[in-house]
């Protein structure tokens, strides 16, 4: 069963089959997955969702798969929260956190996309799946495989933090580290992707990966009691996530599961690699590649496959971009530990630092509801604030030794 009419070109609009075809043969243009909402509209009520087990696939019908998933069936459903304490630390009167560094099984938003893109690799007959990554992709790609028995290769760039390897090698794919940038190592896939019959999550399967976003946006709405907040702050990578939250708004509205579409998304990148938000700022209709340098590996795409589609998101909605310093991005990740016992990775600590700047300039008004994505996980990325936090208090086994070195130093 499913409501997938076929995919469809994003800039010339001809349609294609459900095939593991990505780009328009006309134009060159992106495909995406097309679906039947005059059919869903009769199905998927609230009544029916909520009656439904809390995961990513409560919305199944909106997601591109034909058969049942094989994998990913415990992602999502993540915690949304009010945020109070660092609501008094940014003087706003209603923010939440969407929480997707407790994401099952690999800490990242990246499980839904991966969940979508390896069930359906296996209803294509793929019997190898690939992927290039910034890091959680590989966590999620190589972990989803193994409990799916793929055979599976893993793309890197050599140079990530050592947590987001081991996190990927424990899963025992074929990881190959390039000795280069993120943009040559999806450049060197994309040439793979053609010779070889693998199914690159990324990449010859992305309309249907993509598709997995979607979900991140429907549990907010979900979980806001069917209301969609004012603003959206998004970290961006390849421009995919922030696309689909607001293709995700725009359904849930077509459905009538939500009755107005007025919410502004944000586009969040860090200083070292904001290709994005220049556009947004230059109010330019292309995307100039950068090269980038930046404690946000996660987001280091200097040439992102969906960026123009990630500045069209912001216009469309009304929203702007902002992009964080390194040093911000630590300030930040530091900020929601100690107000709200959070810790993220360096991708949330651009959409905080980025969110901070956005309500200081006014850009986000601060008495309407503001949702952050939270979209990574604190402990794979050590390296960026092992060196800017405290350090502990060394002392000798006794209750001496304590009052010498930690009671007599604390009283303040
Ligand atoms: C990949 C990633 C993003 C951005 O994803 P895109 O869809 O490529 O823009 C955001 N946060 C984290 C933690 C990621 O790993
Ligand atoms: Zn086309």
């Amino acid at each position: 069963m499913s409501y997938v009419k076929g995919l469809i070109c994003k800039e010339c609009r001809r349609s294609y089959p459900k095939r593991p075809l990505y780009v328009c043969e006309y134009c060159f243009g992106p495909l995406e997955v097309e679906y039947d909402y005059g059919r869903i509209k009769r199905i998927l009520t609230k009544k029916e969702i909520i009656k439904r087990s809390k995961n990513m696939w409560r919305y199944w019908e909106l997601l591109p798969i034909d058969k049942y998933p094989i994998v990913g069936l415990y992602t999502g459903f993540t915690p949304l929260f009010r945020a109070k304490n660092l609501e008094k630390a940014l003087g706003v009167r209603e923010l939440y956190i969407k929480d997707d560094s407790v994401n099952h099984p690999t800490l990242s938003f990246k499980d839904r996309v991966v969940a979508v893109a390896l069930s359906k690799a296996k209803e294509f007959g793929f019997d190898t799946v690939a992927c290039a990554s910034t890091g959680n992709l590989a966590n999620s790609t190589a972990s989803q495989a193994a409990e799916a028995k793929f055979r599976c290769f893993i793309f890197i760039p050599a140079d990530l933090e050592l947590s987001k390897i081991v996190g990927t090698l424990i899963y025992n794919p074929i990881l190959v580290a390039v000795e280069g940038n993120y943009d040559q190592v999806n450049r060197l896939c994309s040439e793979i992707a053609t010779k070889y019959k693998w199914a690159f999550v990324n990449i010859n399967i992305r309309p249907y990966y993509a598709e997995g976003s979607k979900t991140f946006a429907y549990e907010i709405v979900e979980q806001l009691q069917w209301h969609a907040p004012k603003h959206i702050v998004v970290p961006c990578a390849g421009g995919s996530l922030i696309t689909k939250i607001w293709k995700g708004l725009k359904e849930f509205y077509k459905l009538g599961l939500i009755d107005k579409l007025d919410t502004k998304i944000y586009a969040a990148q860090a200083q070292g690699c904001a290709p994005i938000v220049n556009a947004v700022k230059e109010n330019s209709e292309i995307i100039k590649p950068v090269k980038p340098n930046t404690i946000a590996k996660s987001l280091a795409i200097g040439n992102p496959a969906d960026g123009v589609y990630a500045v069209s998101t912001v216009r469309e909605s009304g929203g702007w971009a902002e992009s964080a310093s390194d040093e911000e991005i630590v300030e930040a990740i530091k900020l929601l530990a100690q107000t709200e016992g959070i810790f993220t990775e360096t991708a949330g600590g651009v959409t905080l630092g980025v969110a901070k700047k956005l309500i200081k300039r006014g850009f986000i008004p601060k008495d309407e509801s503001i949702v952050l994505c939270i979209t990574g996980q604190g402990l794979k990325t050590q390296e960026a604030i092992s060196s800017k936090i405290g350090s502990f208090i060394k002392i000798k086994p006794n209750i001496s030794s304590f009052e010498e070195n930690v009671i007599k130093k604390i009283r303040r």
